[in-house]
């Protein structure tokens, strides 16, 4: 498997943004965002999306340089439309206006509306903890056939419907919940067909609502489904992301008529803990949490006791040092990708090359 120094990947990626359309900044923050992502260990969302993101721009499903449309601005309240814009910068500009707003009220609360795909929430509750605030997402998938099957259902009704909360601390979030509400992530059922390995026990259910671990009907044909974590509760959490993202914040539903895009909303919080105490005894009692929970003995299986958000900080500081991993299937796709934006293989060479050490 081809190993890459995150600056490399980096550079194919702002290669591939620019020649999409996107502006120089537009192109920065998409690279910066799917790099992130796979260091983070989320390969579902890092440079492998890029193939998509060709297809839906083909498509007229995602729109660089979008300018997005204030739907209402009232004190607390922002309601933002990105008319399907690059997601990574839609999202990020209208979270950034949200801390502003935070910074300035307190909270925000921030109906975010119809990007073409968002990514990783995470990134952008990483925005908002290093603004020293809290951040609570609730996010759908429209625009596509639905993949969540929901508790006790034998067929799909809606997307993976991440959720995400997060709270400041010295070094990124101090603890970082964010997830699918299903066993595993699309993108992740998507890495394991293209290395051609089955996914986990539990996460998948065939065309009949039988179990399965094989994802080729999910990714190829488009049949079966992706199981809710965390029977009826999980469900419950994913049907909730739905309805505060399409109905309370105002974007597209699974329940709409799809187009073959990936369309995000939100329903996000920004709180400004500086405002709501004293944010040294909220990080104080927020590491007393941390402490007491990794206190406990590990179960048999386990090394050790993690909290949310633990696991992407290991794998950063690894990948940084060792190089991010891109399975040959990916790789392939990208480099067709690319091929068909007119990008040369000198050019994407030459992007890889200058970018190796
Ligand atoms: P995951 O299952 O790898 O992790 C989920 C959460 O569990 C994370 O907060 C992680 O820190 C935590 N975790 C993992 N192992 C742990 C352990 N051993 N102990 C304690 N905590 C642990 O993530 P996922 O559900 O596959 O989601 C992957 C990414 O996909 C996320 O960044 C999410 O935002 C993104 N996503 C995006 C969309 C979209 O449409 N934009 C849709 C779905 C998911």
């Amino acid at each position: 498997m081809p190993t890459f120094p995150p600056n490399a990947l980096y550079a194919v990626t702002h290669l591939i943004a620019r020649r999409m359309g996107s502006d120089d900044a537009e192109a920065n923050e998409v690279a910066d965002h799917l790099v992130r992502a796979n260091l983070a260990g989320h390969d579902s969302h890092g440079v492998g999306m890029l193939p998509t993101y060709v297809r839906l721009l083909q498509e007229n499903l995602l729109v660089p340089n979008q300018s997005a449309d204030t739907v209402l601005d009232a004190g607390a309240l922002l309601v933002i439309d990105a008319r399907r814009g690059y997601g990574q910068r839609m999202a990020a500009d209208a979270v950034r206006r949200a801390i502003d707003r935070a910074k300035e009220m307190g909270a925000c609360v921030l109906a975010f509306r119809n990007a073409s795909h968002i990514g990783r929430i995470g990134t952008y509750a990483e925005l908002a903890t290093a603004a020293g605030c809290a951040f609570t997402a609730f996010v759908n998938v429209a625009d596509h056939h639905d993949v969540q099957a929901t508790y006790a259902a034998a067929e799909p009704r809606l997307g993976t419907n991440p959720f995400c909360a997060a709270v400041p601390g010295p070094d990124g979030p101090a603890v970082m919940l964010d997830m699918a509400t299903t066993t595993i992530a699309a993108g992740k059922a998507r890495v394991a067909y293209n290395k051609g390995v089955a996914v986990a026990d539990g996460c998948l259910i065939d065309a009949d609502g039988n179990a399965t671990n094989d994802p080729t009907g999910l990714i190829r044909d488009h049949t079966g489904a992706l199981r809710a974590f965390g029977t009826h509760k999980g469900s419950g959490l994913a049907v909730m992301c739905e309805i505060m993202a399409a109905a309370v914040a105002g974007g597209q539903g699974a329940f709409d008529e799809a187009k073959g895009g990936i369309l995000n909303s939100m329903l996000a919080t920004v709180i400004d803990l500086s405002k709501l105490g004293d944010p040294v005894l909220i990080a104080a009692d927020i590491q007393a949490v941390k402490t007491h929970v990794k206190s406990a003995r590990s179960a048999p299986g386990f090394d050790e006791v993690l909290v949310p958000g633990e696991p992407e900080k290991r794998y950063a500081a690894k990948r940084s040092e060792q190089g991010i991993e891109v399975d040959d299937t990916t790789w392939r796709d990208i480099r067709a990708a690319a091929e068909m934006l007119g990008i040369t293989p000198a050019e994407f060479e030459q992007a890889i090359g200058a970018n190796q050490t």
